[in-house]
């Protein structure tokens, strides 16, 4: 028995890395097809330190163990997951108990979060839906939303919650094999996004998923599969009822990880953008000599170059972006039916940032910045005497610059402008001086060029030039 006990470890125990294995009597996945280390690419090498001793040792006091969604998905196509999700049949409060380094979050979802560090793995209990158990009823809205999802269950039971088969593969840490109880395996293969049970009821429940499918079919450069695709222009609408904090952390995962172009794209395809920037979207029908989707689309391709740079990118300028050709629109209505310029620019900044954090909740002190980028962009006109070198100190100056350019990329402002200012930045303070002259610069002294608005109270000060956007 001894014999057939180390013949099945040494075959299981494939990892140079890691020698033990537990004992192979395994529960059974009834359903499930068991893919053994040998048939499957994920090795331990890969898996994050931390998520292994939280396996084995969830493991070792006697509870079953898994790697469980995104890791996994993205450990068989050969990339670094972002992070680790474990799953196991511990409830929160045990799991507290084993871990001294635990914390217990959520009250409606509650999950353990074992902290190493500034490294936090994530454990969750296995869960069930609710409409799989016959004494509860499941709490749906008006639109058949999910409101209620925390009760605990089994790994079979767990995974037909899960959104998508590729999301739903376990990799058991006794055995290192994974499970698959819905085809996750084969529609990974076939490089397919497909939602586990009826496509409109799971995005029904969820309407998030639809943003999901979108960003996981640009992630991995994968298809939708025809249900999926489907159901999402008949529940489009229903992303209008999210809670807007959620929304904006869907909005920062699918815009700031490198793949923006082709996100906005996907979700203008399936109609989900005009949920999400509905101002945007309108705009973009008013195409003029291609601009107005010009200055989005470059300011997605300036993110996404950036993130493949390394280089910081930050959400405000790329809202900024989007925003902007809307807010241009509602400001010069407002001056054809006679408000003075400078009012009209200041309301059609403040209706325009009020209207979108109802579907966003973009955070205030973005807003802000939001509102600093558009104020500054004005004073790039002014490039006689001192303002010049006042601007450049402005703490947003950089971002405003950037903005600046941007508009130059697209036509909005000269190019002419933006190749002053990035002259001025690179040369000592002598040749800045000579540059600011009057008679360096005659655009810059002819009051016309630079006529700018401003609000009386200093504070609301919004000054646009209207050279380039008559
Ligand atoms: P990534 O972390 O790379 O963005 P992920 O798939 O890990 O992708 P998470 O948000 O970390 O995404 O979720 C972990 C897992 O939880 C998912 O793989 C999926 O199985 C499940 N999950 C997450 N969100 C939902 C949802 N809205 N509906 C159903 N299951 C979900
Ligand atoms: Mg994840």
């Amino acid at each position: 028995m001894n014999a057939i006990l180390t013949f099945l470890k040494n075959i299981l125990s494939l990892d140079n890395t890691e020698s033990e294995v537990f004992d192979v009597i395994d529960i059974k996945h009834t359903g499930a097809v068991v893919i053994a280390r040998p048939d499957h690419c994920v090795s331990r090498q890969q898996v994050n330190e931390n998520a292994l001793k939280v396996l084995y040792r969830l493991r070792k006091e006697g509870f079953d163990s898994y790697l469980v969604g995104g890791c996994v998905r993205d450990l068989l196509l050969g990339r670094e997951p972002k992070d680790f999700d474990v799953v196991t049949n511990a409830e929160p409060e045990q799991i507290a108990r084993i871990f001294s380094n635990c914390r217990l979050i959520g009250k409606r979802f509650r999950l353990a979060h074992v902290c190493y560090g500034r490294d936090v793995i994530e454990v969750a209990t296995f869960r069930k839906a609710i409409s799989d158990d016959k004494t509860q009823t499941p709490r749906l809205n008006k639109d058949g939303r999910l409101l209620q999802d925390n009760i605990y269950g089994t790994i079979e039971e767990d995974v037909w919650r899960r959104d998508f088969t590729i999301n739903a593969l376990y990799y058991n840490i006794r055995d290192f094999s994974i499970i698959d109880y819905v085809g996750g395996m084969e529609d990974h293969k076939a490089g397919l996004i497909r939602l586990i049970g009826d496509a409109g009821e799971r995005f029904r429940e969820d309407p998030v998923r639809m943003l999901r499918a979108v960003r996981f079919a640009v992630k991995l450069a994968f298809r939708l599969h025809h249900d999926c695709e489907e159901a999402i222009a008949p529940n489009a609408h229903l992303l209008a009822g999210i809670p807007p904090a959620r929304l904006y952390d869907e909005i920062s995962k699918l815009f700031l990880t490198g793949y923006g172009v082709q996100t906005f794209e996907l979700l203008r395809q399936y109609g989900l953008f005009s949920v999400l920037f509905p101002a945007t979207d309108k705009s973009l029908m008013y195409e003029e000599a291609d601009f107005p989707k010009m200055m989005v689309i470059k300011a997605l391709e300036n993110s996404d170059q950036r993130i493949a740079d390394n280089k910081p990118v930050t959400l405000y300028f790329l809202i900024a972006a989007l925003l902007w050709e809307p807010m241009l629109r509602r400001a010069k209505e407002k001056i054809a039916k006679g408000l003075p310029e400078s009012n009209a620019y200041y309301d059609a900044a403040s209706e325009t940032l009020t209207q979108q954090v109802r579907r966003i909740a973009i955070p205030r002190h973005l807003t802000m910045a939001i509102r600093e980028v558009w104020n500054l962009q004005p004073k790039f006109n002014a490039r006689v005497g001192a303002k010049p070198s006042r601007l450049i100190t402005h703490p947003r100056f950089r971002a405003a610059y950037d903005f600046l350019v941007l508009r130059a990329q697209t036509g909005d402002v000269s190019l002419e402008v933006a190749q002053w200012w990035e002259t001025y930045q690179e040369e000592n303070e002598n040749t800045q001086r000579k540059m600011t002259q009057p008679q360096a610069n005659d655009k810059a002294v002819n009051p016309k060029r630079t006529r700018t608005y401003r609000k009386k109270t200093k504070s609301a000060a919004v000054t646009i030039s209207l050279d380039t956007h008559d």
